[in-house]
C-alpha cells in the first residue's frame, strides 16, 4: 500500500488572469514580457500560434495534438497559456532533467515575466524521495562512518543520515555528489512493495505522502510519464487524486506515451520480485523470532518455501537461454510450472492474510495478491489480447504481457477525465498524417496541429544519402559505414553523433575505432554503457571535438545546441528487430486481423524514430551540419520515399565529397547564419 495524500483539502477556484490585459499576442510579441525577462528570446510566430491553440483546447477542455518542430518554443506556448488559464494544470515529461528544468526554470521565469504568481509542486516516483523508515530500519545494522577526515570522503550513507537531518523535500537529488548508480539508493528509498504505506510508523513525516499532498495544493504540478500512466492504469504507483482535480493535462515528449502505455496496461512478474518477498518474509520472521506464539511461523515458511522451489525449477529450466522467448517457445520448457507457480503464491497470500494483525505481514499478503493477480492476467491472456513473452536472466525470469491494443482503454480513461488533454512533441506526425500516434491512443476524435520548425534547415544543414554501400544484412555493411563514418569525422573534426540501431553493432564499431590506433586518437571516444548517459553527454558538451557512439537513447531526448555537434551518422534504418518476439508476436496478430504490418507498424515506428534521429542535429538558429544516412535501402526500397519524406527539408546529396566539402567549410567558418550560402 502506497502512502496516501495526507490530507486532500477543499481547492481553490483559480479565476482567470488575462481578461482584457495582456493576450498572447502582446505577451510572444516584440516589447511584449517575454522578451524583456529573457534576453535571448526571439519573437516567433509559430509560438504564438501554438500558444493560442493551447489557450483555446485548455478554455474548451479539448483533447489536442500539436507536433511543434524543433526551435517553436513549445514549452512557453504552453506555459503561458496554462498560468493565464487559471486552470489546475498537470504537467507531465518524459524525463526528470525536464521535470526539473521545468520546475527549477522554466515556470518561474514565465510567471514571473507575466507577474503571475502560481503554487508550484513537482512529484517524482517514490524512488527519488528518502524512506525515512528504511532509513531508521537500517541504522543499527549500518556500519560506522569511515575513520577518515578528508572532505568528500565520507560515505554517502552519512552524508544522507546529515542530510536527512533538515531536507524538507526529502529529494535525494538534493544530496550533493551523490551518484544516479550508487546502491544506496536502493537501501534508503521504497519501492511500491516494501512500501509499508498506512501501516507505517513515520506516516507523518513520510517524504512520499507529503509530496503528494503538496501536488494536490498546488496550482501546477508536475510529474513524469511513468507516474501519469501508473495512476491512470490504476496501478499503486499512481498518485491518487491528483488527476481528478486537474482542469488540464499537457503531456509533452508524448511520441512516448503509446509504448509507456503499452507496457503499464500489460503484467509483468519477475522472479526477482518474487524472491524479494520472499527474503522480506523470512527476515520478518527472524526478526520476530519466537516472540510471538500466534503467529504460524512453520506454515508460513513452508508455503514460501513451495513457492521458492517453483521459481528455482523454473530457472533451471531456462538455463543456457538469453534471449526472450514467445510463450510458445517457453511452454515446453516451463510445463505447468506457471501455474503451480500462481496457486503456490496464492496459498502463500491466504495464509499471510490470516496474519493481518501484523502490519508488514499484512504488507507482504498484498504484495503476493498483486503477483499473484498479474500471473492469472498472464496466464488468462490469449494470442489476440498481447505479446506473452519469457525473458530468461541470469538467475531468474520475467514474465510479461504486452496488450496489442490499447486504445479503447487508454480512450475510456481519459473520456473519464473531462479536462483538457494536450499532447506535444517534435515528433508525432508523417507529413501531415497524425494518424498513427493518434489511432494507438484511441484519439481520433483529437484535433491536430502541426507546426513547423521555424530553422532554415535547408541552409543549416546537409542530408548525405550515400550511394555504393552494401546492403545492410551484408557482413560488411557495418565496416563500410565506419570507413565512411572517418572521413566524415575527419573532415568534421569529431563533433560527431554516430547512432546505431544494435549493442552488437556498436560493441563491434567501437572495436574497429579503436582498433584504428593513432589516427583517430584525437578524438575523445564516448561509447554508450562506459559511463551514465548523463555524463557521456556532458563529456561530449564540454569537448567540442568528440565522438559518440550510442544506440536507441541516445536517438531522441538528447539536446546538443552549438557547434559541439555537427555530424550525426545513422548506421542503418531503425526498423524494430523482427527476431524480437515481441515485434514477431505483433505482426503476426496484425496480419492476422487482416492488416498489412509492414505498412501500418513497422514502416511507420522506423519513420518516427529516424525522424528523431535526424532531429539530434539542428537545435538552434545558429547549427550547422551533416545528417549521413548509411542504408542503401532508403534509395532502392519503395518505402525510401514515405522515410525521406517524414524528414525535415534539408539540401540533400548522394556525393560524398559534396558532404566533406560541406563539413570542411563550416567547421572553417562557423556559424553565423548570414554568412551560411
Ligand atoms: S516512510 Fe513509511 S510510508 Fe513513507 S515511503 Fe517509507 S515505508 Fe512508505
Amino acid at each position: 500500500m502506497n502512502p496516501g495524500p495526507a490530507g486532500a483539502g477543499v481547492r481553490r477556484p483559480r479565476a482567470p488572469y488575462n481578461d482584457g490585459m495582456l493576450d498572447l499576442e502582446d505577451i510572444f510579441g516584440a516589447g511584449g514580457p517575454l522578451e524583456a525577462a529573457l534576453p535571448d528570446f526571439t519573437v516567433r510566430e509559430p509560438q504564438r500560434r501554438m500558444a493560442e491553440r493551447v489557450a483555446a483546447a485548455i478554455a474548451g477542455r479539448e483533447a489536442l495534438v500539436i507536433e511543434a518542430g524543433t526551435g517553436t518554443g513549445k514549452t512557453f506556448a504552453y506555459l503561458v497559456p496554462a498560468l493565464l488559464s487559471g486552470a489546475r494544470v498537470l504537467i507531465s515529461t518524459g524525463t526528470r532533467t525536464l521535470q526539473d528544468q521545468l520546475y527549477a526554470k522554466d515556470l518561474p521565469l514565465v510567471a514571473r515575466a507575466l507577474g503571475r504568481p502560481a503554487t508550484v509542486a513537482v512529484l517524482k516516483g517514490r524512488s527519488n524521495y528518502l524512506c525515512r523508515y528504511r532509513l531508521a530500519q537500517g541504522e543499527a545494522a549500518l556500519p560506522l562512518p569511515l575513520p577518515t577526515g578528508m572532505p568528500g570522503a565520507e560515505a554517502p550513507l552519512e552524508r544522507i543520515r546529515g542530510w536527512a537531518l533538515t531536507t524538507r523535500t526529502g529529494d535525494l537529488a538534493e544530496v550533493a555528489g551523490l551518484a544516479d548508480s550508487d546502491p544506496v539508493w536502493a537501501e534508503v528509498t521504497s519501492t511500491r512493495d516494501n512500501c509499508l504505506g498506512a501501516r507505517c510508523p513515520e506516516l507523518s513525516r513520510c517524504h512520499v505522502a507529503l509530496a503528494r499532498r503538496a501536488a494536490i495544493e498546488a496550482d501546477v504540478v508536475i510529474v513524469n510519464h511513468h507516474l501519469l500512466l501508473a495512476d491512470l492504469a490504476l496501478k499503486e504507483d499512481g498518485f491518487g487524486d491528483l488527476l481528478g482535480a486537474a482542469d488540464a493535462v499537457i503531456l509533452d515528449e508524448a511520441h512516448q506515451i503509446p509504448d509507456l502505455a503499452t507496457q503499464f496496461f500489460g503484467a509483468e512478474v519477475g522472479s526477482r520480485r518474487i524472491e524479494t518477498v520472499l527474503a522480506d518474509l523470512e527476515g520478518h520472521l527472524k526478526r520476530r523470532g519466537g516472540a510471538d506464539q500466534a503467529l504460524p511461523q512453520r506454515t508460513l515458511l513452508e508455503a514460501a518455501g513451495a513457492v521458492h522451489a517453483c521459481v528455482a525449477r523454473m530457472t533451471r529450466a531456462l538455463e543456457g537461454r538469453s534471449t526472450r522467448l514467445e510463450w510458445a517457445e517457453a511452454e515446453p520448457l516451463l510445463g505447468s510450472d506457471v501455474a503451480t507457480l500462481r496457486a503456490r503464491l496464492g496459498a502463500l497470500t491466504e495464509r499471510l492474510r490470516g496474519c493481518e494483525t501484523d502490519a508488514p505481514l499484512a504488507a507482504l499478503a498484498e504484495r503476493c495478491a498483486e503477483l499473484t493477480a498479474s500471473l492469472e492476467r498472464i496466464g488468462a491472456s490469449d494470442s489476440l489480447e498481447g505479446a506473452r513473452s519469457v525473458q530468461p536472466l541470469r538467475r531468474g525470469f520475467t514474465l510479461s504481457l504486452m496488450p496489442f491494443d490499447i486504445a479503447p482503454r487508454f480512450q475510456a480513461l481519459i473520456q473519464a477525465r473531462p479536462c483538457a488533454w494536450i499532447f506535444t512533441s517534435a515528433t508525432l506526425s508523417l507529413g501531415e498524417d497524425f494518424g498513427h500516434f493518434t489511432s494507438r491512443l484511441g484519439l481520433a476524435e483529437a484535433d491536430t496541429l502541426k507546426i513547423d520548425s521555424p530553422f532554415d534547415f535547408e541552409r543549416q544543414s546537409l542530408l548525405f544519402l550515400p550511394e555504393g554501400l552494401p546492403e545492410p544484412q551484408s557482413p560488411e555493411h557495418l565496416s563500410a559505414v565506419m570507413r565512411l563514418a572517418r572521413e566524415l569525422i575527419e573532415a568534421a573534426d569529431g563533433g560527431a553523433f554516430v547512432l546505431f540501431t544494435s549493442h552488437r553493432s556498436l560493441a563491434r564499431a567501437a572495436a574497429l575505432w579503436r582498433a584504428a590506433g593513432a589516427p583517430l586518437a584525437r578524438y575523445r571516444l564516448l561509447v554508450q554503457g562506459e559511463a551514465p548517459r548523463e555524463r557521456l553527454l556532458q563529456a561530449f558538451r564540454a569537448d567540442g571535438n568528440a565522438v559518440l557512439f550510442g544506440t536507441a537513447s541516445f536517438w531522441e531526448g538528447v539536446d546538443v545546441k552549438g557547434d559541439a555537434l555537427r555530424l550525426v551518422i545513422i548506421e542503418k534504418l531503425p526498423f524494430a528487430s523482427p527476431e524480437d518476439p515481441l515485434v514477431r508476436a505483433r505482426i503476426a496478430h496484425l496480419e492476422a486481423s487482416g492488416a498489412n504490418a509492414f505498412r501500418d507498424y513497422q514502416l511507420p515506428e522506423a519513420a518516427l524514430a529516424l525522424k528523431q534521429g535526424v532531429g539530434r542535429l539542428i537545435r538552434s538558429e545558429q547549427d550547422f551540419g551533416v545528417v549521413a544516412i548509411c542504408d542503401p535501402r532508403l534509395g532502392t526500397r519503395g518505402y525510401g520515399k514515405v522515410l525521406l519524406a517524414a524528414l525535415p527539408p534539408m539540401s540533400r546529396t548522394r556525393r560524398e565529397a559534396q558532404a566533406v566539402e560541406f563539413l570542411r567549410r563550416h567547421v572553417a567558418a562557423p556559424p553565423a547564419l548570414e554568412a551560411l550560402p
